[in-house]
């Protein structure tokens, strides 16, 4: 089966890894920093904080600014389940704004409309979790606009994204925002197998989320509420977790990091290959904004469901049969039981609703091969009814 994503492992990757294995620390030691540095450089943002995943990520940077009980946190519904579920741990309440269809975005004339709405009622959000899907990032001078304008924070989340530039600047830069958000998770752009990252401008920020990512504990002195007992003495100021990275991940990130461009710049050739190879097709791809550079995680088609004599099931199973694993990203996450037993229901984001119903995402990779593409297209066109050569 050709999968929908898969990371890319090389002999250099695995030295990385093993070098940690054989050195003293196989956490807490040298690597996390050396990566969180690597990674800040790279992406123009003068701090990051390595943790477990994403998710993690999600949950200390909400905490970071301060989300909790009465507080309202937005999202788009059509994410991965983290990016609402990180308001959750944290005692707030969730609600989405519809997305623009053509990119899969959070739509900014429904986030304004929304806004209005909200402040009228009072409800206006602590903090809108922009999600950069596909890899696309949103537009962020707007939401950073809106920001201003009506008092929330902003966390992007990049989990698609890392690698892609908004307006030229690096995504994570967080120039428009508090936090932004990587994954490494083995199917995003770089992987340390589980992992995410943090990064902002904020130090204060930067200074909290070290703090909650282990225990809330700290061991430096400045910080301490009294004099040190002995060199032994750490302090807990706060209520943490242990969401660090290991230094085996830590490594395995830093030697991904370096074939980051070379990623990218492949996924973008599978993509262009794609646009050309659709041409005539009844389905169409995602808009790609001018003003960015997109880091490709998905490469999304959308079913034109009118033009077509099966259903977008059939194409699915008839792929899968072919060899092909296609993926669907995403349910919207209000149709989540979870979610519904918080009271929303179908019909409260029909733009989320419609596209979750015509699109299929196709295998985008790194090593993916030339024949592989060219297989996925066989078997997309048969799917679709279209023959070998309609
Ligand atoms: C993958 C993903 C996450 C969660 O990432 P983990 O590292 O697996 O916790 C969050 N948000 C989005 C949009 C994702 O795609």
């Amino acid at each position: 089966m050709i999968p929908y994503g898969r990371q890319s492992i090389t002999d250099a990757d695995i030295q990385a890894v093993k070098e940690v294995l054989q050195s003293d620390f196989l956490t807490q030691g040298p690597a996390v920093p050396r990566f969180e540095a690597a990674v800040a450089l790279r992406c123009d943002a003068p701090h990051a904080v390595a943790v477990s995943s994403a998710t993690a990520a999600l949950h200390i940077a909400c905490l970071a600014l301060g989300v909790g009980p009465g507080d309202w946190v937005w999202t788009s519904p059509i994410t991965f389940v983290a990016s609402a579920n990180c308001a959750l741990y944290c005692g707030a309440r969730v609600d989405f704004v519809d997305i623009d269809p053509e990119t899969g975005n959070m739509s900014i004339d429904e986030l304004v409309s929304k806004l209005e709405a909200a402040e009228r009622l009072g409800t206006l959000p602590k903090v809108v979790i922009p999600v950069h899907f596909s890899g696309q990032p949103c537009d962020m001078k707007a939401i950073h606009a809106l920001s201003q304008q009506y008092g929330f924070s902003v966390i992007e989340d990049a989990s698609h994204a890392v690698g892609g530039l908004y307006e030229g600047t690096a995504v994570g830069a967080s120039v428009y925002s508090d936090i932004s958000i990587f994954s490494f998770h083995p199917v995003k752009i770089i992987t340390t197998a589980e992992g995410g990252m943090a990064l902002t401008r904020n130090s204060a920020l930067a200074e909290k989320m070290q703090l909650l990512r282990t225990h809330g504990i700290t061991r430096n002195a400045e910080e301490m509420s009294k004099a040190p007992d002995g060199p032994w003495y750490y302090e807990q100021l706060d209520l943490g977790f242990n969401y660090r990275m290991t230094d085996m991940q830590a490594a395995l990130g830093l030697s991904q990091l370096a074939r980051l461009d070379q990623f990218i710049s492949r996924r973008h050739e599978i993509a262009e290959q794609y646009d050309s190879l659709l041409a005539g097709l009844p389905v169409a791809s995602l808009r790609r904004e001018e003003n960015s550079y997109s880091a490709l995680h998905l490469y999304i088609l959308k079913l034109n469901l009118s033009r077509i004599s099966v259903t977008r099931r059939e194409v699915f199973e008839a792929m899968r049969q072919a060899g092909v694993g296609v993926q669907v990203h995403y349910i919207p996450v209000h149709l989540q039981p979870f979610y519904r037993n918080l009271g929303f229901k179908k019909g409260d984001f029909p733009a989320a609703e419609k596209f979750y119903e015509q699109i299929i995402s196709l295998p985008i990779y790194p090593t993916l091969s030339d024949d592989e593409q060219e297989q996925v297209i066989i078997a997309l066109r048969e799917a679709l009814g279209c023959g070998a050569d309609a």
